[in-house]
């Protein structure tokens, strides 16, 4: 049994899906930085504006992840820390970052992709070798543990019991959550980053449809459960 558990870059998906995979790309990426600094705010902040989207995200007491949404040929070096500073305050109005040395700095491409096939005889694929999520959902190690789960008790029934049921059944199993995943992904990516060329009727529904979300129980319910991750049944 071999399990192709390579990433995005995956040599084994060639070989259990030769056909590749359903794929889609977005007209935006984020701008990352790794920046040494206090944390600005107890949890995660996702900011939507009409500049653009931000996301502050924690690491530790000491070092914090942000993201800008930037054009997907940006170049990382175009902006100084300054800059990059400012923009990131003009993005999250009613909060006040606290800025450090920015040490690390990178461009993340958009992009969801699943496999046409997750397993072929005895070789299966596992996270992003089988699929990739746009980060905005942070749903890709979620896949990735699942997909995990899910082959471990196929392999122990296989060689336990020599019952390959579970196996079989992996990519319709796997695939299930991994389109939920896929939609959720690109539901949060669409509702939260401003399109070039957006008309003021695209602009007005993604804040009605932000506002259907936060200001209805149900929709944040939905966001929580999708965010989460649904049960390993
Ligand atoms: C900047 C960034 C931020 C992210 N943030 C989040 C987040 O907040 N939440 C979230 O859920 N996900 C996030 N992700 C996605 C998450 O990191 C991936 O979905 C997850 O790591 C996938 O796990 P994996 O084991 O399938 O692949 P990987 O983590 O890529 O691991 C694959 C491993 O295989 C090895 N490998 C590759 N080829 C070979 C080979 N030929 N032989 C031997 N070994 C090989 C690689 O060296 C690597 O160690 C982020 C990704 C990036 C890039």
């Amino acid at each position: 049994m071999i399990v192709g558990a390579d990433g995005s870059r995956s040599v084994a998906r060639a070989t259990v899906s030769p056909t590749g995979g359903h794929f889609r790309e977005y007209p935006f990426a984020w701008f990352g930085i790794l920046t040494e600094a206090p944390p600005s705010a107890d949890e995660l902040i996702y900011s939507t504006t009409p500049d653009g989207f931000a996301l502050i995200s924690q690491r530790s007491e000491t070092v914090q992840r942000m993201y800008l949404q930037c054009d997907p040929n940006e170049d990382p070096n175009r902006m100084s820390d300054a800059e990059l500073w400012a923009e990131l305050q003009r993005r999250t109005p009613g909060v006040e970052l606290r800025e450090g040395p920015i040490f690390q700095r990178d461009i993340l491409r958009f992009r969801s992709f699943v496999a046409h096939r997750l397993l072929h005889g005895r070789i299966a694929l596992v996270g992003d070798a089988a699929h990739t999520v746009p980060p905005t959902g942070a749903k890709g190690m979620n896949l990735a543990v699942a997909d995990v789960v899910l082959l471990d008790r196929a392999i122990a029934a296989l060689l336990t019991e020599g019952d390959d049921q579970l196996l079989q059944a992996y990519p319709e199993t796997a695939l299930a959550r991994i389109w939920k995943a896929q939609h959720f992904s690109w539901w949060m990516t669409s509702m939260l980053h401003a399109a070039d060329g957006a008309s003021e009727f695209d602009d007005m529904r993604r804040m009605a449809e932000l506002r259907s979300v936060v200001e209805s129980e149900a929709g944040s319910r939905y966001l929580a459960e999708a965010y989460t991750g649904w049960p390993l049944a």
